[in-house]
């Protein structure tokens, strides 16, 4: 579609939780981002909506936004009120992430009515996050029903996993009966962050293997050769893994029988014991990195302990990886930990020299937002600091599909 400005090239990416709304609206033309926001704490009576157009300043509203058709008319309004109305020619396309694509969505998908009943089927092995999702498109399409609407699904990077990676150890007719087996998640960024590395370091992302640690309150590695998949530490859901600012990653699942039979726990209640109550937050009280650094310089154990855990795990993972990739090019950290904390990335990587692996400590204590190495020179492994863009990889996927 043309304008008398040019090309039409606008994309709205919307990221729907079950209380929230985060979206952003970008220009494709030089990737420019025209505008972000925030809608949380949807239905309750504190609501607030956060909204900063380019070049800001921010503007905010609080005060009951009852449900997610309200939020999104909101964020409208807002977007209007710049000049940036979705009922703009200049918007091509909205882009949703949806969380779980089961083994279906390989690939970014325009949204039917048939993909989103299928979406909606999904809903057992997601219950945590497809609805909410599956709210925000549905929003959408009756605010826009005229525009393509895009599906781009965090588990799709993950569908290349070989099937011994994918499969549980468990009964093949009692998994395959409910859809069981390891699909992990936030591929998005795993799939972005390793296509920068490989640009990074000047080659096709078909040459490279890399391991890519995603270390935001939820954490996930993956181990990609040659720009596939071929492991992640995410499973059925992101309970799987690293250990994350609430969730307890890897555990004995036998730790969960013992709970209801010993503790009398509820299966709901293990649930909320081990996705949000666990983790950082459950070992110390505290799931953001910054406090839990300044309290181990203040010589606090249980902080202490906290982060040797976290460390630990990630070092397992970072070995294991290592040997199922054989050979490893690149190791990227990104998210809040990975592209912020200096500790956790020297921690990570410290003793595991025999892998080619170091962290120059000049370079890892540079603050930056740009992508950058930060091993030393003429180490066999290159370690690096990438910046994820969720919203610009959906919003380019989005773009893709849309024009063609
Ligand atoms: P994300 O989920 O990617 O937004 O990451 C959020 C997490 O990043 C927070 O919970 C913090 O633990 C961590 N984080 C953010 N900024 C910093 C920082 N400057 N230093 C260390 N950790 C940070």
């Amino acid at each position: 579609m043309t304008t008398s400005g040019g090309t039409a090239s606008r994309v709205l990416v919307l990221n729907s939780g079950s209380s929230s709304v985060k979206y952003q609206l970008l220009d494709m033309d030089g990737d420019v981002r025209l505008a972000t926001g925030l809608v949380e704490r949807i239905g309750e009576s504190s609501s607030r909506l956060a909204h900063t157009p380019r070049g800001g300043p921010a503007r905010e509203r609080t005060g009951r936004i009852a449900d997610h058709d309200q939020a999104l008319k909101a964020a409208a309004g807002e977007l209007a009120a710049d000049g940036l109305g979705l009922d703009s020619p200049e918007l091509v396309a909205i882009g949703h992430r949806v969380v779980h694509g089961g083994l279906r969505f390989t690939e970014p998908t325009v949204i039917t009515g048939e993909v989103l009943e299928e979406i909606e089927r999904l809903v057992p092995v997601a219950p945590l996050h497809n609805p909410a999702n599956i709210t925000g498109i549905r929003t959408a399409r009756s605010l826009r029903p005229d525009l393509p609407q895009v599906a781009v699904f965090d588990t799709a990077f993950h569908t290349t996993m070989p099937e011994y990676a994918a499969r549980y150890a468990i009964d093949v007719e009692t998994a395959d009966a409910h859809r069981i087996r390891r699909y992990g998640f936030h591929g998005t960024s795993h799939a972005y962050v390793a296509r920068r590395t490989a640009g990074l370091l000047g080659r096709a992302p078909e040459e490279v293997n890399t391991i890519v640690l995603h270390l935001g309150n939820g954490a996930s590695a993956s181990a990609v050769a040659g720009g596939r998949c071929v492991d992640t530490s995410m499973g059925l859901t992101p309970l799987e893994g690293l250990v994350m600012g609430t969730r307890s990653g890897d555990i004995d699942p036998a730790v969960t029988f013992h709970l209801g039979r010993v503790a009398g726990m509820s299966v709901d209640e293990v649930d909320v014991l081990l996705n949000k109550k666990s983790g950082l937050v459950g070992l110390c009280g505290d799931n953001d990195m910054r406090e839990i650094r300044r309290r181990v310089d203040e010589g606090d154990e249980r902080a202490a302990l906290a982060f040797d855990i976290y460390i630990h795990r990630l070092k397992k993972y970072i070995g294991a990886y290592s040997a199922v990739l054989g050979r490893v090019d690149a190791l990227v950290f990104t998210a809040g930990v990975g592209e912020n904390s200096a500790p956790v990335r020297e921690a990570a990587l410290a003793g595991l020299e025999g892998f080619g692996l170091a962290v120059d400590p000049e370079r890892n204590a540079v603050r930056s937002g740009e992508p950058r190495l930060i091993s030393p020179d003429g180490a066999r492994v290159a370690v690096a600091v990438v910046p994820t863009d969720e919203e610009l990889e959906i919003a380019r996927q989005t773009f893709a599909l849309a024009h063609n």
